[in-house]
């Protein structure tokens, strides 16, 4: 592998073996596992680090409800989030709550059945069925109209920018270099190398791994690999401080919620709630009318709180994809060309296992866990 060398007189490194386009938290956990590789890595990232999503979500840490697909992705992610202090020497704020999927009816609790069924029946046993009785006791405060749950019990929540933070430290003390406000403009194959032009001068690598978000379909495109990523506003709201009277992280089965109590009382609220995106301005925007809708659901599970105010709400730009499965592919039109991208809201729990997974398959050419489903022509055949 080469040495990151300086090569302008600004003192910024422009070649390593890999450049990382997008500083979100795929992008630091690839460049943190490639660095630990013994990689010399440089990240580009075009506002700061942990700008977007990875920056502004609600941080849950869940394995229940995935994607088939996901699953063993998940799976890994989450024994990697229970051993953070080995690798990273920081929690992240990682707090295992557990998770629970609330059946509010009959139809939803047959839905829930079925789920587990299905898991079960492919050998997954993490998702356990339990009766209303069992929610009570676990959430007394919840209203009495829940018919039942799937539970996890070593799901749970972290913080997330300090997540990114912490990996991204652990990058740098291995040599991984992040350069902020450097936007990639253009990619390009030079023989053997890989140039970024970027706001910031020209950088070269032999490998480049596009991990920018939203924003990947453009540099995809510009290889003649053209991918369906579409960018939503993903919504959340944060309320003022209320006395504990809930532990664990709820999500909803006929409508859409995500729900937690932080340790200073305040609750987040969320749920894969749609707002605006503006790719071009790099901005969300909250779509009030929507959040008024989740608010009702909060109140109707959980009455005593009709009064507490909202101190404030965001919206982060997120990738979505026509099958709600992220990109984790090598390049099918160029060489030393890889994608991760694509995680329709729910890629924060999955950034440590696929920053190992994406260096294994960048280094070693196959992953310890197949990305088959996850690759980037997939869409060709639909
Ligand atoms: C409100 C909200 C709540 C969420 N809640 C959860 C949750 O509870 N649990 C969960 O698992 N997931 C959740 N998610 C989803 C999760 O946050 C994302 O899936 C994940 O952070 C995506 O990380 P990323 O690195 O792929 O993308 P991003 O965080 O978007 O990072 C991409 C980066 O690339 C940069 N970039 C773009 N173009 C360029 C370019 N040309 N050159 C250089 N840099 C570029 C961007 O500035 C950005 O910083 C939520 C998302 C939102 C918005």
């Amino acid at each position: 592998m080469t040495k990151v060398r300086d090569s302008n007189s600004s003192g910024r490194p422009h070649e390593a073996d890999v450049i990382v386009a997008g500083g979100g938290l795929h992008g630091i956990c690839s460049a943190f596992n490639l660095a630990m590789r013994g990689a010399k890595v440089i990240v580009l990232e075009a506002d700061y680090v942990a700008r977007h999503s990875s920056g502004v979500n609600a941080g849950g840490v869940r394995t229940l409800a995935r994607p088939v697909p996901e699953i063993p992705l998940a799976l890994l992610s989450r024994e990697i989030w229970h051993a953070l202090p080995d690798l990273i020497g920081d929690t992240a704020g990682f707090t295992p709550t557990g998770h629970m999927r609330i059946a509010e009816s009959d139809e939803d609790l047959a839905v829930l059945k079925d789920r587990v069924a299905q898991l079960e029946s492919m050998g997954y046993t993490h998702e356990r069925l339990i009766d209303r009785e069992s929610v009570f006791e676990l959430e007394p405060a919840i209203s009495r109209h829940i018919t039942g749950a799937i539970w996890v019990e070593r799901d749970g929540y972290a913080l997330p920018f300090r997540t990114a933070t912490m990996f991204r430290l652990a990058a740098q003390n291995l040599g991984a270099v992040f350069l902020e406000g450097t936007s990639v403009l253009h990619i390009e194959q030079r023989g053997t190398r890989w140039s970024a032009q970027t706001s910031r001068g020209t950088f070269n690598a032999e490998k480049l791994l596009v991990t920018a978000g939203a924003w990947s379909g453009e540099l995809a495109s510009q290889v003649g690999e053209p991918v369906p990523v579409r960018a939503e506003g993903l919504m959340l709201m944060v309320t003022h401080r209320v006395a504990p009277f809930i532990r664990t992280t709820l999500i909803g089965t006929g409508r859409p919620l995500s729900f937690k109590q932080f340790d200073n009382g305040t609750v987040v609220i969320g749920g894969k709630l749609i707002g605006l995106a503006d790719l071009a301005s790099r901005h969300g925007e909250v779509d009030f009318m929507r959040l008024v809708k989740s608010a009702k659901t909060v109140i109707e599970l959980f009455p005593h709180l009709t009064h507490l105010g909202v101190n404030r709400s965001w919206a982060g730009v997120e990738a979505f994809t026509k099958d709600d499965l992220p990109v984790i592919s090598e390049s099918r039109k160029a060489s030393n060309l890889y994608y991760s991208f694509g995680y329709c809201g729910s890629g924060f729990q999955l950034a440590p296992a696929c920053g190992q997974l994406v260096a294994e398959l960048m280094l070693d050419g196959s992953p310890s866990l197949s990305l088959d489903a996850f690759a980037i022509n997939r869409f060709n055949a639909v």
